[in-house]
């Protein structure tokens, strides 16, 4: 088509993987990638919708795109399209916008835009007034799991791979059962596939994600589930390390906590969303496990492997939290194993059964609360590496952007600024560490094998 494109990506993983194979359907269609989206002649913008705020950045996006490049066919997706269709395609600019119920056509909707003659398997609806055409539709009426386009790596040297979408729980505050559906998975002869396809490309260390990857598995007939998977991709020969994104507390089994321990493929890292460590909060958040829970969880996890990256996400405002409440939650983290935090504060999202419980919290006692959280977790990462001073971690190297350091990413997540050694990306090797950076580490290739190392 010798047209080209470029895309936008907001939100979590599973969405930058969404992203990702949206790009490699365009190219499937002849799209070529633009080095910019002020050059291309289609800009998809892939949104999020967690927060009020990742609302804002799309829009924000969109009158940016169209202001600096108004000739672009501009095409909106991802999480906020599917929730607000209308509202997204009343925004000046906006030639389309794409739920996710119909991303898996987008790059035909797209191309067809650009003169292409595709036909769409699932129409679209009637052009809102403004012109812009919406395809989307219930995201609960949408079939099986289906791979958009073969796994690709989108640029990165640690490919993301979607292997699950959408999410049965009912949590009271998220909206993002109402715009992923149900929890649905890939069949696991699927994953193998685009694991090996991967492996083809020469990557060596990718991560699983979904948006609740510990439910994989559960929609098979017969069932499967994520241990049995993760055991059948170690068995891949190629593949050096892999990596599982968050997986819910009470879906972290034992079977999974051996595997991490007992395999050195996989990364040395558990992320184990907490939100809070108050146990009426966490009822009232329709969260389905109690504080000590989560702490003899992270606990086990910490005695099984003890050098592990421990990563829990904490929600600040959640309506009704009291200072009692807040402390509940940094009592919990101050014992807790957890080597770095995701805090972000509560957002009200219309539609969700937490929308409408008072009192909300003031936004300022919100991000005091916050700052102390992220004060916590900044003494306890700083803890976490001093730990490694002079001691060997297995690394996978990120290469090197132009007059920076070369960095590289521990098996247990923590980045590390390589001051001697290969300055391409995509090795796998031991580092020694010897130093501290404001936010990592630094390290030099190993030179043998050593006694004290982990993971490698
Ligand atoms: S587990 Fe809860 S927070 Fe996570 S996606 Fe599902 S409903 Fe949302």
């Amino acid at each position: 088509m010798n047209k080209t494109f470029s895309v936008i990506n907001f939100g979590c993983r599973a969405t930058q993987a969404d992203g990702a194979a949206v790009e490699q359907s365009l190219r499937g269609l002849d799209l070529r990638e633009s080095s910019s989206w002020r050059r291309s002649d289609v800009v998809v913008i892939n949104t999020c919708t967690v927060t009020n705020t990742a609302d804002a950045e799309a829009r924000q996006a969109i009158r940016r795109v169209h202001r600096e490049n108004p000739a672009a066919k501009i095409v909106v997706t991802g999480c906020y399209a599917q929730r607000s269709p209308e509202e997204v395609a009343r925004i000046e600019g906006v030639t389309c916008v794409v739920g996710n119920s119909h991303k898996d056509q987008l790059a035909r909707i797209a191309a067809n835009y650009l003169g292409g003659p595709f036909p769409i398997l699932r129409d679209g609806r009637a052009m809102t007034e403004g012109g812009a055409g919406v395809y989307c539709s219930s995201i609960f009426e949408i079939g099986p799991l289906r791979v958009i386009a073969d796994a690709s790596a989108g640029g990165r040297t640690r490919p993301v791979l979607k292997v699950q979408d959408g999410c049965s729980y009912r949590c009271s505050y998220c909206i993002i059962p109402s715009v992923r559906g149900n929890s649905r998975s890939l069949p696991s002869g699927e994953v193998v596939r685009q694991v090996r396809l991967l492996l083809d490309q020469g990557f060596r260390e990718m991560t699983l994600t979904g948006i609740h990857l510990g439910g994989f598995g559960r929609d098979a007939t017969p069932k499967e589930s994520l241990a049995d998977l993760v055991e059948r991709l170690i068995g891949e020969e190629r593949l050096e390390r892999l990596r599982l994104s968050s997986i819910e507390p009470l879906e972290f089994g034992d079977d999974l906590i051996d595997l991490v321990a007992e395999s050195p493929k996989l990364a040395k890292h558990f992320h184990v969303p907490l939100q809070s460590g108050s146990d009426r909060l966490l009822r009232l958040m329709r969260r389905p496990y109690l504080a000590e829970y989560y702490a003899s969880l992270v606990g086990k996890m910490r005695r099984r492997v003890p050098d592990a990256a421990i990563g829990a996400d904490v929600m600040t405002g959640f309506p009704t939290e009291t200072d009692d409440d807040h402390a509940a939650t940094v009592q919990l983290l101050e014992a807790a194993p957890v080597t770095y935090l995701h805090v972000f504060p509560y957002s009200r999202r219309p539609g969700t059964a937490s929308a409408d419980l008072h009192p909300e919290v003031n936004g300022k006692v919100s991000q005091h609360r916050g700052r102390a959280l992220r004060e916590l977790a900044r003494r306890k990462n700083l803890d976490f590496r001093k730990s490694f001073l002079g001691r060997e971690l297995s690394i996978i190297t990120l290469g090197r952007e132009y007059g920076r350091p070369a960095e590289a990413l521990s098996t247990n997540y923590l980045k590390v600024q390589m001051d001697t050694g290969p300055t391409q990306a995509n090795r796998i090797l031991t580092a020694r560490i010897t130093g501290l950076t404001g936010e990592g580490l630094r390290g030099v290739p190993a030179e043998s094998s050593p006694l004290q190392s982990m993971g490698a």
